[in-house]
């Protein structure tokens, strides 16, 4: 099938309130342009040198989105145009972020990645570092940073059980977090969860966002 066919059958499976991030990584801009064409707006990245060459050459009206592990030292190449950085795991690399972005007049939008999978190579933070991040006075003094919900990954298994209960655990979190935290925060809204082989479960468990790549634009080669 084609991306334009792909594309169409994800969004039909899609409920009106999930966004979908395309995942553009390792694909080359007339691959990108091909989604775009049919209006596809958000495309995702996880390599800070691809992304700005991205951003250079294609349409402005694009947002892009940072999806993979991001170093604080790479983050002033990205922070003039990012829409969101989904995977953040380390007050560090916040307090970066905000930095950054003061430098260009902005507020950029982020999650928090929270390690659910039962694999160790897999970067975020665990349940009990995320609320001590969240409860720290060093956190709350970040400036020209919004915090827009959580994002995971599940384990890479083909046990939907143990998908499906690694997802419900990340929606609890995030239900706890948003209640004890920011129930007036009507924009801590976003879920960050599913990818090719498991968007469906994802958004059954609650996902607001599905990064799906391989099923949109074929598997990749690094
Ligand atoms: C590559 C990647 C995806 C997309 O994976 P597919 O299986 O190709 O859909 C989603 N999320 C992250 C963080 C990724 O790095």
């Amino acid at each position: 099938m084609s991306i334009v066919e792909n594309i169409k059958l994800i969004t039909s499976k899609l409920p009106d309130t999930v966004k979908l991030v395309a995942v553009s990584k390792t694909k080359p801009n007339e691959d990108i342009m091909s989604a775009y064409n049919v209006g596809q707006r958000i495309f995702g990245e996880n390599k800070v040198q691809d992304l700005t060459k991205k951003f250079e050459e294609l349409p402005k009206d694009i947002e892009w989105h940072f999806i993979g592990h991001l170093q604080s030292n790479k983050v002033k190449y990205i922070a003039p145009f990012i829409s969101m950085i989904h995977a953040v795991d380390s007050l560090k690399l916040l307090k970066t972020i905000g930095k950054e972005a003061a430098k260009n007049d902005r507020t950029i939008d982020y999650m928090l990645q929270l390690h659910i999978a039962q694999e160790d190579t897999k970067f975020g933070l665990s349940e009990s570092e995320l609320y001590e991040m969240i409860d720290s006075e060093q956190f709350k003094a970040v400036k020209n940073v919004n915090l827009r919900g959580l994002m995971a990954m599940a384990s890479n298994t083909d046990n939907k059980n143990q998908v499906k209960e690694e997802f419900e655990l990340i929606k609890n979190i995030f239900d706890k977090i948003k209640a004890k935290h920011f129930p007036d925060k009507d924009d801590f809204n976003e879920l960050s969860i599913g990818m090719s082989s498991d968007f469906e479960l994802a958004v059954e468990c609650g996902s607001t966002m599905v990064r799906i790549g391989s099923t949109i634009f074929g598997a990749r080669n690094y």
